[in-house]
């Protein structure tokens, strides 16, 4: 069974190598879904600004997703990630090697000196919203600075080759080559996706220039996608930890993870995740 969930998760996150899996269309969005997808995209955003706000030494990740559940249901929103392919929390919390996926937790304190990705999903009148940040927790070191500005640098590097007429690759090479100019490693594994009424849409978005059918996609008004840069430190092997989610570095360095939902229009990206 636990393998079956992996398995289960790895088909809507992962590179798809196998050519057997179902490859579906990209679902072009009209007005009224954008305008709908950029309501679950500001609700979203101010569970991450609550979250800037509560990330400090002494709280627990299980607390966070408390305070996020409850800002996400106080805008009649839900959260996406609950129950997806059986995932146990409302949010992932991922601390220092932990690149992703991490499950909230009463025992898991945050301590100065930590980093923490958060990833949020919020699903609003049958719309999906989804980004991910990494935070500082009080004082950092150089290391866990330099991985989150690198990240976070290659997310806004790929956003801004969002726009009609270029292809997906466009994305991936611009995050690809702000990750490696700075010598540190993209996941290859985990992917940006397409979004919409579902978490995970055609195209996938890969952090990296590939052959496969979906970077050669054209981007047009009415694709909205959630570009998400995965990069550590030392190595671009991951591991899963025997909770069958939380992904971690093979050599346990630093990881971050930076993401926005955009959608493609005539006059360039448009960030949905931001107030
Ligand atoms: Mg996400
Ligand atoms: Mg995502």
């Amino acid at each position: 069974m636990t393998r079956l969930r992996r398995q289960l998760l790895r088909r809507n996150t992962r590179h798809q190598t196998n050519g057997t899996q179902k490859r579906t269309e990209p679902v072009y969005k009209d007005p009224r879904e954008i305008q709908l997808m950029r309501e679950a995209g500001r609700i979203v955003a101010r569970v991450h600004m609550a979250m800037k706000e509560s990330v400090r030494p002494g709280i627990s990740t299980l607390e966070l997703d408390a305070i996020a559940l409850d800002i996400l249901r106080r805008h009649n929103a839900n959260s996406s990630f609950y129950g997806y392919n059986g995932f146990p929390a409302n949010i992932c919390a991922s601390i220092n090697d932990e690149l992703v996926h991490g499950i909230p937790n009463a025992k898991r304190i945050l301590k100065e000196g930590d980093i923490i990705s958060i990833d949020i999903g919020s699903y609003y009148r049958g719309f999906v919203g989804d980004s991910g940040w990494t935070y500082a927790v009080g004082g950092i070191s150089a290391d866990a600075q330099r991985v989150m500005d690198v990240t976070e640098a290659s997310l806004w590097a790929g956003i801004a080759q969002a726009v009609p007429g270029n292809q997906v690759r466009d994305i991936s090479r611009a995050i690809q080559q702000h990750v490696e100019s700075h010598h540190m490693y993209i996941v290859k594994e985990y992917t940006g996706h397409g979004v919409g009424r579902d978490m995970h849409e055609a195209p996938q978005v890969l952090n990296y220039v590939s052959g496969d059918a979906d970077s050669s996609l054209v981007l047009r008004p009415g694709l909205v996608l959630a570009v998400e840069p995965m990069v550590q430190l030392g190595t671009d092997k991951t591991r899963t930890l025997k909770d069958n989610w939380t992904v971690i570095s093979k050599d346990h360095s630093l990881s971050a993870h930076f993401e926005h939902t955009i959608a493609i229009t005539n006059q360039g990206p448009e960030i949905l995740t931001l107030l």
